[in-house]
């Protein structure tokens, strides 16, 4: 693998301009640590902002609709994140899925209109409490991944479009409520993704990041990060301050 470790903050509808005093201080200690890469995504209405205040981390969009453009009221199109200076989506968050009813479908669709729009995409996948206590988190996961997985040309003029993707593996009921899976769950749930990635694009699938998501803080980041698979964290709640999200670059 040898991926820097990388770090993602989910700022949700968290945020307004009084708090890219907090992205500055990220800022400045990512710019110390180098060998972590660091995003953020902000809501949409900072991404502008963000862009322009910070040097040394990605900044994203939370969501994007899968249509370049057109009558869809209060929807953004890929496009129109990277023209406001985003270099990520986060698709397919659980919360999207939840309070939106995104499906699977538009999921996929979402991905591969960010990935052609030339975004990078950290695609969101995990089961809930009841799909795990029945013994069924590895099949509800390689499901969604199978429905939800863009089908990309891997090679585009030389630049591998894989390398573009990550998976963010967010167990619904570790999300907010500060209980994370056992490190071994962990390891199980990644390797089980790495398989399907390899499945799916062949020795391409090894190039797709899995991040870890769920209750990520300073405290327990570096245990997860050092889990085989394990290639980077998506943080929400510890995410917005620099006293937390900065101890868990610091961390990673
Ligand atoms: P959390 O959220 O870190 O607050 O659990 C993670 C996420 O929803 O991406």
């Amino acid at each position: 693998m040898g991926h820097r470790p990388y770090i993602v903050g989910n700022w949700k509808m968290n945020g307004t301009r009084n708090s890219l005093a907090e992205a500055r201080a990220i800022d400045r200690v990512a710019s110390k640590w180098p060998q972590v890469r660091v995003g953020i995504a902000p809501p949409h209405t900072l991404i502008h902002a963000m862009r322009d205040a910070v040097d040394s981390i990605d900044v994203g969009g939370q969501d994007c609709h899968s249509e370049t453009d057109g009558a869809y009221t209060g929807d953004i199109s890929a496009a129109m994140l990277k023209d406001a200076g985003a270099s990520f989506a986060i698709l397919g968050h659980s919360e999207r899925r939840q309070y939106h009813g995104e499906t699977n479908p538009q999921v996929k669709a979402k991905c591969e209109a960010a990935l052609g729009a030339g975004l990078s995409v950290i695609l969101c996948v995990g089961e809930t409490e009841e799909q795990r206590d029945s013994g069924e988190a590895e099949s509800t996961v390689s499901g969604q991944l199978t429905s939800c997985l863009p089908e990309i040309a891997v090679e585009e003029e030389g630049e591998s479009v894989s390398a573009r993707l990550a998976i963010a593996y967010e167990p619904i009921w570790a999300i907010g409520t500060g209980r994370v899976p056992s490190l071994d769950e962990i390891k199980a749930m990644h390797a089980s993704i790495r398989a399907k990635l390899v499945d799916t694009f062949g020795e391409n699938g090894n190039e797709v990041r899995i991040l870890y998501g769920g209750s990520v803080k300073a405290d327990n980041a570096l245990e997860i990060l050092s889990c085989d698979e394990v290639g980077g964290a998506l943080v929400g709640g510890a995410s917005l301050t620099n006293e937390s999200f900065g101890a868990i670059i610091i961390a990673a």
